[in-house]
């Protein structure tokens, strides 16, 4: 079964989720945006096995701390998908703008892409294409255990900006309807800023998105 604990990160309180598989304590992190003392001292404090870091999107809070972590345990980055290239060569301005410590450059080892799975130690996450927010936006969900880490697709009761450069309103809403309601009402989902909450309560609630 897949756990995960969250720690907020960087200014932006970015949601970075350590995710494993509660029988082999092999670990991902996923969008490890800064704060990465805090991160590992949380690996080595549950003894977990740090395998990988998957990425949501490239916006600096959620990747910012990718390539040097990636370089410091040599671990393989999966995702985002390829739409968000243009925001991994950003990084050293998206850095300078938002006042973030200089971001490593990194190469993701795995793009990945709609209907994807990626393994975590007896377990896996499917990956689902969400864009809107930018356009190499994807979403790690696992059915078993009914969560899904969505970035910043979905709020508790918001949705992620759509007016950065490739952004695109309609884009993101059709992303929530066809790609995250399906995963079902009682999926919780983890977002990338902010408490957790369910699709259900989203469809029923949140004014961006509630009746579509
Ligand atoms: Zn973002
Ligand atoms: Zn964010």
């Amino acid at each position: 079964m897949l756990r995960y604990h969250t720690i907020p990160v960087t200014a932006f309180q970015q949601n970075c989720s350590l995710v494993w598989c509660d029988e082999t304590l092999d670990a991902a992190v996923i969008d490890p945006g800064g704060g990465l003392d805090l991160l590992l001292a949380e690996v080595e404090r549950r003894g977990l096995k740090l395998t990988a870091i998957w990425l949501t999107h490239a916006h600096i809070d959620h990747a910012g701390g990718t390539g040097q972590l990636a370089r410091e345990r040599g671990l393989p980055i999966m995702g985002p998908h390829p739409g968000d290239q243009f925001w991994i060569d950003q990084l050293a301005q998206q850095s300078r703008m938002f006042g973030f410590p200089p971001a490593e450059d990194f190469t993701p080892t795995r793009w990945l892409a709609d209907g994807d799975t990626v393994a975590l130690g007896h377990t896996e996450v499917s990956v689902r294409h969400c864009p809107g927010h930018t356009p190499g936006h994807v979403v790690f969900h696992h059915a078993g255990a009914q969560r899904c880490f969505v970035g910043d697709v979905l709020f508790s009761g918001s949705i992620g900006r759509t007016d950065f450069p490739g952004g695109d309103h309609g884009t993101l809403i059709a992303s929530i309807r066809e790609r995250l309601w399906p995963m079902g009402d009682d999926t919780v989902f983890i977002p990338g800023h902010g408490p957790e909450s369910s699709f259900g309560r989203e469809r029923r609630q949140n004014p961006y998105v509630r009746g579509t």
